[in-house]
């Protein structure tokens, strides 16, 4: 299951940020993934204090996730420019 949007950005090879940003999309997207995973098992486990405890974490981390691509976004459309002073 891959986010449709990750097909729209625009990443230059070789610009700082981008990969820096980049790279905080994929650890944040993984991490949420992950959770989630975690938390289908400990549904179907009925261990309510797991998915109360992991509930939490999937949304920090899908809120993580949305952050990390607005980054990616707003650095991109802004034509790079941000590289190197970020504001
Ligand atoms: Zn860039």
């Amino acid at each position: 299951m891959v986010d449709m949007l990750e097909g729209t950005m625009k990443i230059v090879s070789g610009c700082a940020e981008c990969e820096r940003l980049w790279q905080e999309y994929s650890r944040a997207t993984s991490d949420h993934i992950r959770l989630e995973g975690k938390l289908k098992v400990a549904a179907l486990s009925y261990d309510p204090d797991q998915v109360s405890t992991l509930s939490a974490l999937v949304q920090r981390a899908a809120g993580e996730r949305t952050a990390a691509r607005d980054a990616v976004n707003s650095h991109t459309t802004s034509g790079h420019a941000d590289s190197a002073s970020a504001s």
